[in-house]
């Protein structure tokens, strides 16, 4: 219990600095998980901002820094961490084609259409990935969605291709 006095020093500290905050509250419900190739950046932040904020881990390859092993705990850290400091409600995992990270990989596309099945695919397996962490997390089943895209070097879209599997 604070004596009199001491309540008395709390406010007039308070008066004093009427306008000053220690704090600023987290807003944002998402995370976006992407690759940190240069020429997306700018579709990121336009995206981020439209979606009202988000958390912004960035690791080379997007989906696939959650398939590589050596980079797989740090980026599921990223999006478990985001929930556990503001019970974030929605990941988005994208990748892109012309990717340097899979090149790196030496990985080799035959055509345009396998190197999107396979970012797919991808993608699919590091939802699965981020939400086992996730319920390990502590959150509920359903709690968190998470979506996953693909889209070119300027930040466009590619649908996933009809014939590719989809996740169940
Ligand atoms: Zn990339």
């Amino acid at each position: 219990m604070l004596s009199c006095y001491a309540l008395q020093i709390v406010k007039r500290q308070k008066e004093a600095r009427p306008n000053v905050s220690t704090t600023r509250a987290h807003f944002a419900k998402n995370v976006f998980f992407g690759c940190i190739d240069d020429r997306i950046v700018e579709s990121h932040l336009k995206f981020i901002i439209k979606i009202g904020g988000a958390f912004y881990p960035a690791v080379a390859g997007g989906g696939l820094a959650f398939i590589d092993l050596s980079e797989r705990d740090t980026s599921l850290t990223q999006v478990t961490a985001s929930y556990q400091i503001n019970h974030i409600d929605t990941v988005y995992v994208e990748s892109h084609t012309d990717c340097g990270a899979y090149r790196l990989a030496g990985v080799i596309f035959a055509s345009p259409e396998e190197e999107l099945s396979r970012l797919y695919r991808d993608l699919d397996t590091a939802s699965d990935l981020i939400k086992d962490a996730l319920l390990k997390a502590g959150a509920g089943l359903g709690e968190v969605k998470i979506h996953t895209r693909v889209v070119d070097p300027d930040g466009v879209v590619v649908p996933r291709p009809s014939h590719a599997s989809t996740a169940i």
